[in-house]
């Protein structure tokens, strides 16, 4: 009885416990507090940018 369930992170692509699912991609808590806290003039900000924007694309389709 110990089935935890793991999600694959759309931004890590690692498997994890804890996180957040947006329609039906899951973010998991750390990429979610990096996103939160990346600056627009961060190299990884365009990466969040266009991984969010699959998720919009998907929810307003
Ligand atoms: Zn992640």
């Amino acid at each position: 009885m110990d089935q935890t369930e793991r999600k694959i992170c759309i931004v890590c692509g690692e498997p994890k416990e804890d996180g957040i699912t947006i329609v039906t991609e899951f973010i998991c808590t750390s990429c979610e507090s990096e996103m939160v806290h990346t600056k627009v003039e961060d190299d990884r900000y365009p990466f969040f940018v266009h991984q969010m924007k699959q998720l919009w694309l998907r929810f307003h389709t």
